[in-house]
């Protein structure tokens, strides 16, 4: 026998006892999306590598060293999406979105980054994002902060902490880097490579780092919030004060950045203890250069993205996720012959119960095995078929659950007994 292949490093499959989960976690956000004026936009997996590129930023982590960027047959450079950002605004802006519309869009799927896979860390993962153009107030800020709060809620996840801060305009942001770099080049021995490598390139990530090390020497640091302009500071507190009025618990901590370079003004996170070092589960903020940068007219912008494996581990450790639902009832074949009284009997019942969740026994095999399979399946009941019901023009119904007597029931009366099952 030859080996079996196996999936590539950081790849990884959703079986089906998780999936419920994850159907829980995705049906939760679209809900919830939709309520808040949030529309679904399908986007491809591959772009331009150039697209992410100029959006993202040159000299981030993501375009550095983990992106999926190939050639394809032409010798165009494309690149497998390492987020959602970069393609929504693309689509936006080619397909006219943003035309005298504010548009409000989510998007969900796999994105990939060749980052060294670990615990909530993986090389192809899964993200929902949503993105609200052409606002720029605070307004739409607190709406979307408030919006990833009441999903994270609805998910039945309460040890969440939402952290909030303003990176202020572009100038003043340039100003306070130059700041920034001054003290930590006076504190080039206590950085570690990567804080080294930032230094010039993109010294605000340094803040950002997970080092347990670089402690003291990140909280020494010039203070960000003591360095944003006046408009800035305004738009920061308003948006305080609405999320207070809102019930909202926050902290605002002036050393959260954000790893992608069209960052500017607020910016947030939702942060869970229980992931270790991997505990940011949604993380948003505004990027309002970014369509120009992309080519289009200057319209403000803001979003967030979450990291769907990271809230599914949450969810299973919660256990807030509804059962996974199982058959209603399972067919057993007493004859080979009546395959077709079966098959017919179980189309029949599918049409007049549209909620039935029937199994079918397929593959033969003995009464007994039959009934093992049924049981297996976790179904409630196990209706069987045999020339004797056939001829009564009736079914056999076996509770495999309670303790009701086995009880033969017309084939007309069938759906009346499945029906609130069903409708459970
Ligand atoms: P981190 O600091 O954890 O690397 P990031 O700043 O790179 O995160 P974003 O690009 O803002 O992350 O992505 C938003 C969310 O997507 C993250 O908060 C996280 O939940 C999830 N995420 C990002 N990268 C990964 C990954 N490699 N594996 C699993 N989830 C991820
Ligand atoms: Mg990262």
């Amino acid at each position: 026998m030859s080996e079996s292949i196996q999936s590539i490093r950081g790849f990884g499959d959703v079986l089906p006892a998780e999936s419920p989960v994850w159907q829980f976690v995705e049906e939760t956000f679209k809900a919830e999306l939709k309520r808040y004026g949030f529309d679904e936009i399908r986007l491809p997996i591959v772009e331009k590598t150039e697209l992410f590129a100029r959006s993202i930023g040159e000299v981030t982590d993501i375009v550095e060293k983990e992106m999926y960027t190939f050639q394809d047959r032409n010798g165009d450079s494309l690149t497998l999406r390492p987020e959602g950002t970069a393609g929504c605004v693309r689509a936006a802006l080619q397909r006219g979105l943003l035309h005298n519309a504010r548009p409000r869009l989510w998007y969900t799927g796999p994105m990939f980054r060749h980052e060294r896979p670990q615990k909530g860390r993986c090389r192809q993962f899964h993200q929902v994002g949503a993105e609200a153009f052409g606002l720029s107030g605070p307004d739409i800020d607190a709406e979307m902060i408030l919006m990833s709060g009441r999903i994270l809620r609805a998910l039945g996840l309460q040890n969440l902490r939402l952290e909030i801060n303003n990176l202020g305009s572009k100038a003043s942001r340039a100003a306070y880097r130059e700041q920034l770099v001054s003290y930590f080049e006076g504190q080039a021995d206590q950085l570690d490579e990567d804080a080294r490598r930032r230094l010039h390139s993109n010294p605000l990530r340094i803040l950002d780092t997970k080092n347990p090390a670089m402690v003291d020497v990140v909280r020494d640091a010039p203070d960000l919030l003591a360095a944003i302009d006046d408009d800035s500071r305004q738009h920061f507190e308003t948006l305080q004060q609405v999320l207070g009025a809102a019930n909202q618990a926050f902290t605002v901590n002036s050393r959260l950045v954000r790893g992608l370079d069209y960052y500017g003004g607020t910016v947030f996170e939702w942060i869970s203890d229980d992931l270790g070092a991997q505990g940011t589960v949604l993380a948003g903020g505004r990027y309002d250069t970014l369509v120009a940068q992309i080519g289009g007219r200057a319209t403000p912008a803001i979003g967030f993205a979450a990291g769907i494996e990271r809230l599914v581990a949450l969810v299973e450790a919660a256990g807030t996720a509804p059962a996974p639902t199982r058959p209603h009832a399972y067919l057993v074949i007493g004859d080979p012959d009546l395959l077709e009284e079966a098959i017919a009997l179980a189309e029949r019942l599918r049409d007049a119960l549209p909620g039935l969740q029937l199994e079918v026994n397929a593959g033969g095999g003995s009464m007994k095995s039959q009934l093992r399979r049924a049981d297996r399946s976790g179904a409630a009941l196990a209706l069987l078929l045999g020339h004797e019901e056939v001829a009564a023009g009736e079914v056999t119904v076996k509770d495999l659950r309670g303790q009701a007597e086995q009880a033969r029931v017309a084939m007309d009366a069938l759906q009346k007994t499945l029906l609130p099952l069903c409708t459970q």
